[in-house]
């Protein structure tokens, strides 16, 4: 059974490009995209980002300060952990929610062994809280999350096809690329994902797949085809 950390970003849920918060629509049609995943026989580790309340990043425009911002946004990934977690269990996939932050007795802290012993009883489990750090963020709270538990892959779900030459929003004509080494993915410091992920990948040999989340159900063939979006090794 292959082992895979999904790192699902926070705008998956979101209500609409402009608004904050998540819609259930959204969390339901998540659930059953990786209900399709569990049943197709993958071992499954979820982090959830905290980008559709806020991100640390837009500290300065709120003016508040970066490490309550960050804390926010800490939080944020729990309350999209707690819908998402709830939503897996009404779709029938045995689930369960840790949290690298205390939150009071609705939501267990994390710990390796607990994750583990849950993927034995066959379990979805989504952690929340990021890495508990403030000026970190989700990205690197599932690198760390792969290499604790070995995984095959570390899968970043993204809004766009994969890795560019260039930001493909601002340039219609960046080249996607196939496949990036880590080294050149640092070197060029391509923004799609936190260097400090991919220096901890590239550190344990955890390789990474960015695809973007309109694909998510192919990964049952993706995984070995590598047709679309990028991997980095
Ligand atoms: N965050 C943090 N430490 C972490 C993870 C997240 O401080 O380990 C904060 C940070 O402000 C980040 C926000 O939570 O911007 C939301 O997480 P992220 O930006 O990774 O979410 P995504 O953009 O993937 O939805």
């Amino acid at each position: 059974m292959k082992k895979i950390v999904l790192k699902i970003s926070g705008e998956s849920l979101q209500k609409d490009t402009q608004g904050s918060g998540f819609s259930i629509e959204n969390v339901y049609k998540v659930a059953s995209d990786l209900k399709y995943l569990y049943n197709f026989g993958f071992l499954l580790l979820i982090v959830l980002g905290g980008g559709n309340f806020l991100r640390g990043a837009q500290h300065k425009e709120y003016n508040i300060s970066r490490l309550s911002v960050d804390s926010m946004g800490m939080i944020a990934t729990i309350i999209n952990s707690l819908a998402l977690c709830d939503a897996l269990k009404k779709e029938g996939v045995p689930s369960v929610l840790y949290s690298t932050i205390q939150v009071g007795n609705f939501c267990e802290e994390y710990s390796v062994e607990k994750a583990e012993n849950a993927f034995k009883d066959r379990n979805i489990v989504i952690v929340g809280g990021g890495t508990g750090i403030p000026y970190f963020s989700t990205d690197t709270s599932a690198a760390i999350r792969a290499i604790e538990h070995g995984a095959d892959w570390l899968i970043k779900l993204t809004k766009v096809d994969g890795v560019y030459n260039e930001d493909p929003v601002a340039n219609s004509r960046a080249i996607l690329y196939n496949e990036i080494s880590y080294d050149e993915f640092l070197i060029k410091k391509i923004n799609v994902m936190d260097l400090s992920a991919v220096t901890l990948c590239r550190d344990f040999l955890i390789p990474i797949y960015v695809l973007n989340m309109k694909h998510i159900r192919k990964l049952s063939y993706l995984i070995d085809e590598r047709s679309e979006g990028t991997v980095i090794y």
